[in-house]
């Protein structure tokens, strides 16, 4: 299906930012894209609009009970000045079974992508070209109903905004510091953690701030119920290299499937390398790194694609990897998904959508 939005253009554009300072997420291009959901209507009234602040009752039930869900991509313009994104489907199917575990109608199919593209084309001029900069793409549903009760609400809004974004790692990519936490957990098998809620996020900003105290980057979540098993890194999938071996958390109800996740183990299967999606806990991976076995840590994710890792703190112990270097495999997989999302490498897997 195809679907058409009418455009109102702002009467008054805003100045692009300087290339070189941008910065992630805190400047939004000149226009949004709205939707609206009711009862009697279902999804309606798709359009673009200048960007400005929302109304909402302030009884809405996202403000309450957090009925709310999120996505988050990238459009890319090439050399030659194409703009292009990066499994955008991806998102839509992840976007549907995030509404269907928090009870939000899920969209027509294809609307979402049709939404982005369509935004995307009015704000082509919003997209940096300088290396490593690129439109960071966010779509989400709130809860806008003004109701008080606990129920799925009658009313939602989908919108779409755009921020231009800088390379995640101004000096390159720099191998960070994880702090393993072992307090709080982010997420067990039955609720959360496989869909993209706010609500994820609300409940790991404690452990975030408290490695940041600790002058560390990101924590290391482990599993909920025996605080053994490796399972995020922050808001990003981890992989862990033993022996060869790339290992990575299965996709058993607790974890984000990203789709940076999935784009690094289909590049690493085509290059030979052998990866498993199995449980790893934490005792093993020290084990294997005290003899030496474990040779490269690396979180995936939209936003910072790889993200070498080059030191982990496990209480009172401590782990350092590759000697603070980043890995060969982190580096041949940074370059490559980047080469492929700014169109420098041949899109053999058929990942690409280009803005017409
Ligand atoms: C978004 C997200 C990721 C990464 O997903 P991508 O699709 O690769 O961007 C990983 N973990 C969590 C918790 C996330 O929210």
């Amino acid at each position: 299906m195809r679907h058409e939005f009418p455009v109102t253009k702002t009467t008054m554009p805003k100045d692009k930012p300087d290339t070189d300072t941008l910065a992630f997420g805190n400047r939004f291009t000149d226009h949004m894209f709205l939707m609206d959901y009711n009862q009697e209507r279902g999804w309606h009234n798709g359009r673009i609009v200048p960007y400005a602040p929302i109304c909402l009752d302030p009884a809405a039930s996202v403000f309450h009970y957090a009925q709310e869900m999120f996505e988050g991509l990238k459009a890319y313009k090439t050399s030659s000045g194409n703009v292009q994104l990066f499994r955008p489907e991806k998102n839509e199917e992840r976007a549907k079974r995030t509404c269907e575990r928090i009870c939000i109608p899920t969209l027509p199919d294809g609307l979402m992508v049709e939404a982005v593209k369509a935004l995307v084309d009015v704000e082509r001029d919003w997209i940096p070209d300088k290396p490593n900069t690129s439109l960071y793409i966010r779509p989400f549903i709130i809860a806008t109903e003004p109701f008080l009760g606990v129920r799925d609400a009658y009313n939602y809004m989908f919108i779409v905004i755009l921020s231009p974004v800088g390379p995640y790692y101004k000096e390159g990519l720099l191998p960070t510091r994880i702090y393993v936490e072992d307090e709080y957990v982010r997420s067990v098998k039955g609720g959360t953690g496989e869909v993209k809620i706010g609500g994820n996020y609300a409940v790991g900003l404690r452990s975030e701030k408290k490695a940041h105290e600790k002058g560390y980057a990101q924590v290391l979540w482990l599993d909920g119920i025996e605080r053994r098993f490796v399972e995020e890194i922050g808001t990003s999938n981890a992989f862990f290299v033993i022996d060869g071996e790339v290992v990575t958390a299965p996709l058993t109800g607790t974890i984000l499937p990203g789709i940076t996740r999935d784009s690094v183990m289909t590049l690493l299967r085509s290059w030979g390398v052998n990866v498993s999606e199995r449980r790893l806990s934490i005792e093993d991976l020290y084990e294997a790194h005290r003899e030496g076995r474990l040779s490269e840590v690396f979180a995936s994710g939209t936003a910072a694609v790889i993200s070498p890792v080059g030191e982990l703190c496990w209480g009172d112990k401590q782990m350092i990897i590759n000697e603070k270097r980043i890995g060969t495999l982190s580096q041949k997989l940074y370059d490559e998904l980047t080469g492929i999302q700014y169109g420098r490498i041949e899109d053999r897997f058929g990942w690409i959508t280009e803005i017409e």
